[in-house]
């Protein structure tokens, strides 16, 4: 099989999605499947609406357009504020956006009247890690201005933490979210549908003993994928963490020194290459597979190897003992790796099990 590949177990991730949208149902929280780590990939896709995920979400209308043209009719919340440059792709594909701003809400608007569509909203409220959200005290003037506008539907509020500055979900912003829900409610006598509380990093708070209050929406990527809450990367308990694996093939193995050796500058990708301790002679086994593929510092090897350095295309380990060139060494990607081998063209995708239609030798690539 070609190398370097990333095989997906499909069985893992329907089992990670399944447990979740229990577990959550539980607390009246639902989920939209965040698919923008695997670009849309029609067989993770199926896999996660198969596993009762009804609706979807993406933060590029490139991967939310493929779904569509692989005939997904799920419901699709394009979850990055639409550039002004592609609201009409918008309104044609995605129902529901995330916002912040006026200037873009006004020209979903105008697209979706000349589409004769109507278009759904859900505004993210800034609520401390300093991305994307209005500030409290601006969103009562956004709702009233956004509720005069034609083919344009409030569906709820939303927020999102952790990603920029770390800042973690907890009972006090997940209260204050509840109670902007309750005092646009009331102020505007309208309903809520969605109160959006976040993205994995948010799943240590809800499955706690915490009252979720009126959040009844979670939008999940790396936890369906890899088992795993983004705050502190643990385990998820009862989830796989390798569904996904990504193989890389062996182009060289000597017996070198551990030290290199000459006058020392920069390095390809690092600007201050440090000298290793000296461990006399090692087995250097060298990958063909580097930066362009995936993040080499996200790769977790398997006992026994020791990742020592990368540049675009080649992995330098400890391999322990030489290896046969054209064998194979398996790593356990983390988000950062598993998104750049998704997106790069060199890495095949070869999803696998139950899920996967037909014939599941055939590779997936970009
Ligand atoms: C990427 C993203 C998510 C999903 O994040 P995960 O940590 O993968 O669950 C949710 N919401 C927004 C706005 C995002 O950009």
């Amino acid at each position: 099989m070609s190398a370097p590949r990333l095989e997906i177990d499909l069985n893992k991730i329907y089992h990670n999605a399944h447990t979740l949208v229990e577990r959550l149902k539980a607390k009246g929280i639902s989920i939209s499947g965040v698919t923008k780590a695997f670009l849309g990939m029609p067989e993770i896709t199926s896999t996660l609406l198969q596993a009762g995920i009804h609706t979807l979400g993406d933060s590029r209308i490139e991967n939310i357009e493929a779904m569509r043209n692989a005939a997904v009719k799920a419901p699709i919340m394009l979850i990055r504020s639409p550039m002004l440059s592609n609201v009409e792709r918008v309104v044609r594909h995605a129902d529901i956006s995330l916002n912040t701003e006026m200037d873009v809400i006004l020209k979903l608007s105008a697209a979706a009247q000349r589409m004769d569509r109507s278009h759904g909203i859900v505004l993210m409220v800034e609520l401390g890690d300093l991305r994307e959200g209005i500030m409290k005290e601006d969103l009562e003037s956004v709702v009233a201005e956004l509720l005069s506008l034609p083919n344009i539907e409030l569906k709820g509020i939303g927020t999102n933490l952790a990603c920029r500055s770390g800042v973690s979900p907890d009972t006090n912003n997940m209260a204050e979210l509840s109670g902007l829900a309750d005092s646009i409610e009331t102020t505007f006598g309208i309903t809520l549908d969605i109160v959006s509380g976040g993205n994995s990093a948010n799943l240590t708070w809800a499955l706690s003993d915490a009252d979720p209050g009126r959040v009844n929406h979670l939008r999940l990527g790396e936890a369906l994928l890899l088992g795993c809450e983004p705050l502190h990367r643990q385990a998820i308990s009862g989830l796989y963490t390798d569904a996904f694996t990504l193989v890389a093939e062996v182009i060289e193995s000597k017996t070198k020194p551990s030290q290199a050796w000459g006058t020392f500058a920069q390095s390809a990708f690092d600007l201050n290459p440090t000298i290793k301790a000296n461990q006399g002679h090692i087995s250097q086994t060298v990958l063909a597979i580097g930066h362009q593929d995936t993040d080499p510092a996200g790769l977790k090897p398997p006992s026994g190897v020791e990742i020592l350095g990368a540049s675009s295309d080649h992995l330098i380990v400890d391999s322990g003992h030489n290896m046969p060139i054209g064998s194979e060494i398996r790593f356990q990607p983390n988000y950062s790796a598993l998104v750049r081998a998704m997106t790069s063209p060199f890495v095949a995708k070869v999803p696998y099990g139950e899920n996967t239609p037909s014939d599941n030798t055939t590779s997936y690539a970009n």
